[in-house]
């Protein structure tokens, strides 16, 4: 699996606001969005494109375009979709999917409880959305869930990630049998006894949309 971890001040920057815990849900949104938008830069390195010819007003030359099939972009609900407008704005042409998952508190496993994706992924490159890396339960199942549709590349784009996750989703990938890339805005130091990403930003869904 490539991991790669944003190092860039603009970056952290906006990681420390979102970080903040006086930072309201409407800053918060547009920081997430900002932030999405900056990793889909490195997150869409590998995207797959076709040549394109063109005139300019002088002469006629070659270009390139987004390749068919279109790329498919997966948030995971409910906070991946704080992710999805920062995306798209990258990738307009791409196909939004929908996964739903729901975390148990107590055990920390991850069932699925929604999913709005085509019926097929064969032969499609996937950029999968969820801000938390944290236990990797989630990203884990989404990964095996979209390579037995067919998906054949896997960009998973998250703000925060926990080394812990990091390593349980290393090791899915291993088996997956895909290529893989993990693109993160940040490593923090550990999860607590909670689950939570030490120091993280809290819940990200609560704090995108408020608690309900
Ligand atoms: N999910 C979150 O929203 N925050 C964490 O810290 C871990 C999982």
């Amino acid at each position: 699996m490539r991991v790669h971890v944003a190092d860039h001040p603009l970056i952290n920057h906006k990681l420390t606001y979102l970080r903040d815990e006086r930072t309201d849900s409407p800053t918060f949104r547009r920081l997430a969005e900002e932030l999405v938008t900056l990793l889909a830069y490195e997150a869409t390195r590998e995207v797959r494109v076709e040549p394109f010819d063109i005139r300019t007003p002088v002469a006629p030359t070659s270009g390139i375009k987004l390749a068919n099939p279109k790329p498919v972009i997966v948030p995971i609900l409910r906070a991946g979709l704080g992710m999805l407008e920062g995306m798209t704005r990258l990738l307009p042409s791409a196909e939004v999917g929908f996964l739903g998952t729901v975390r148990d508190e107590k055990t920390l496993g991850v069932t699925a409880y929604a999913n709005r994706l085509p019926e097929t992924l064969h032969g499609r490159q996937v950029f999968v959305i969820d801000p938390m890396l944290a236990t990797g339960h989630t990203l884990v199942m989404a990964f095996e869930f979209l390579r037995d549709l067919g998906a054949d590349d896997i960009t998973a784009v998250c703000l925060l990630g926990a080394p812990e996750g990091i390593e349980a989703v290393r090791e899915s990938a291993d088996q997956l049998g895909i290529p893989v890339t993990l693109v993160l805005g940040a490593i923090d130091e550990r999860l607590d006894e909670n689950g939570y990403i030490v120091p993280g930003l809290g819940d990200a869904g609560d704090r995108l949309y408020g608690v309900v």
